[in-house]
């Protein structure tokens, strides 16, 4: 019988599944809800983070953890409801960052960065949009002398994976950037990071381009799925639909359709927030900025100066909580002449396991259920060599990198 796959879920991680499996000769449905890359890949900070290789849970976070847990810090918003409802979750998130699993976990990240451009730049010929495609970089900067201690630190680590940087000080700064203020007297410049001026539209394009490769994209919620003889039985609110192969690829709502099957994948949210603005007169950025003591990045996009926030622990679904965004609004006003709020705020919520690495591969126990979802803040940057994992260990061959690390098997038993 020949394999018939459904992808469930067309954020940038799905796409990229549907793309790397259709590649490959099978037949592959995609199926959303939504259009592509309306969720989660729409509203991030649209960095191809290739030097994005420490997570937020690092053995550096114990020591900033008193700071953030009064809830005064940007960069994390911790509501306790959550962290009472879940505290088994908040546990393992925390014990994972621990110094003997760090070298394993950035080596891990590396495996998915280290060709986040390159794939990306040649999805992105295929589909036609290259120009939404920004080789230019990102600037790191901190607003304090200290700063430059971190940014050395930083740079050594950078060097260790063949990452090239450069420290800059006021004027360096200003040179690349001459619309900023200078209120930072050090930064960090990475070439090897790209950006996009649309996420969405990047999705979006992608998924145009599995259309135009004779792939069947539907728009339809998934209810439920279950397992009968050889095939899988979807249920839509529409109708039914059957495959050999289903890969589960719904970002942060992965877990829902898992549950009932009896898997729980330990997944949960860190979510995040931002608004676009216009550039007072003539200022602009050619490039995104990560301003690491006020903890925002500011990205120009296709729809404005989009600011996206810090973390906010609270449950998936609980209403928004505004003193993030407001915060660093606050901050990146002092930083960058912005003009008005273009819109209203976005809220979305990154996809995260403990060990802060994705789940990519077979579901234990399961046969033809595969899992990809778990890509926590840098899954625009690692969605196509998910993709390709993926679809690697689907069709049975050699994975391009060590698939360990990502196993669904260190969560599920
Ligand atoms: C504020 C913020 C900033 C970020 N910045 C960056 C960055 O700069 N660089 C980077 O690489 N990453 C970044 N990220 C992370 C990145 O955006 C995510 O990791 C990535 O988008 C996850 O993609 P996904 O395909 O797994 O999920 P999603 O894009 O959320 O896709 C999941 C899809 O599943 C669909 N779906 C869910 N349930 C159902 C159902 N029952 N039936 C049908 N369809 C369903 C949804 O409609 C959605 O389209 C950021 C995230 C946030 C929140």
């Amino acid at each position: 019988m020949s394999r018939t796959i459904l992808v469930l879920g067309a954020g940038i991680v799905g796409v990229s599944c549907a793309l790397a499996l259709q590649q490959r000769g099978f037949a592959v449905t995609l199926l959303d809800r939504k259009e592509p890359g309306r969720e989660t890949s729409y509203g991030n900070a649209g960095v191809i983070g290739r030097s994005s290789l420490v997570p937020l849970n690092n053995p550096g976070l114990y020591a900033k953890l008193p700071g953030y847990l009064g809830n005064r810090h940007p960069a994390l918003h911790l509501d306790w409801r959550r962290a009472l409802t879940s505290p088994g979750w908040m546990l393992r998130f925390l014990w994972e960052g621990r110094a003997s699993q760090a070298a394993a976990r950035i080596a891990a990240m590396d495996g998915l960065t280290a060709t986040a451009v390159t794939r990306h730049r040649a999805l992105m010929q295929q589909a036609g949009i290259s120009h939404r495609l920004r080789e230019t970089g990102t600037l790191k900067l901190w607003r304090s002398e200290a700063g430059l201690a971190s940014a050395r630190a930083e740079q050594e680590l950078l060097k260790a994976h063949g990452i090239e940087s450069e420290i800059l000080d006021r004027q360096g700064i200003s040179a690349l950037e001459p619309s900023l203020n200078p209120i930072f007297p050090t930064g960090l410049f990475i070439a090897a990071n790209g950006s996009f001026d649309s996420p969405g539209a990047v999705t979006a394009g992608y998924a145009a381009l599995f259309v135009a490769r004779g792939g069947t994209l539907i728009r339809e919620e998934v209810g439920s799925l279950r397992r009968e003889g050889a095939l899988w039985r979807i249920q839509t609110a529409q109708r039914m639909y059957e495959a050999s192969d289903v890969v589960i690829a719904l970002g942060p709502w992965s877990a829902d359709l898992l549950r009932p099957l009896g898997l729980d994948p330990k997944l949960d949210v860190e979510r995040g927030y931002h608004r676009h603005f216009a550039a007072g007169d003539g200022a602009r950025l050619s490039r995104p900025v990560y301003d690491v003591d006020a903890a925002y990045f500011m990205t120009p996009m296709e729809e404005g100066y989009r600011v996206t926030s810090g973390v906010d622990l609270s449950l998936r679904d609980a209403p928004d909580q505004l003193r993030q965004i407001e915060s660093v609004t606050q901050s990146a006003r002092e930083a960058f002449p912005l003009g008005g709020m273009l819109g209203k705020t976005w809220r979305g919520a990154r996809p995260t396991l403990p060990d802060s690495l994705p789940m990519i591969g077979a579901a234990p126990g399961h046969q033809g259920l595969w899992l990809a979802f778990g890509n926590q803040h840098l899954g625009f940057s690692t969605g196509p060599m998910t993709g390709e994992l993926l679809a690697a260990l689907l069709n049975g061959e050699a994975p391009p990198i060590d698939p360990k690390p990502y196993a669904p098997g260190r969560y599920i038993r």
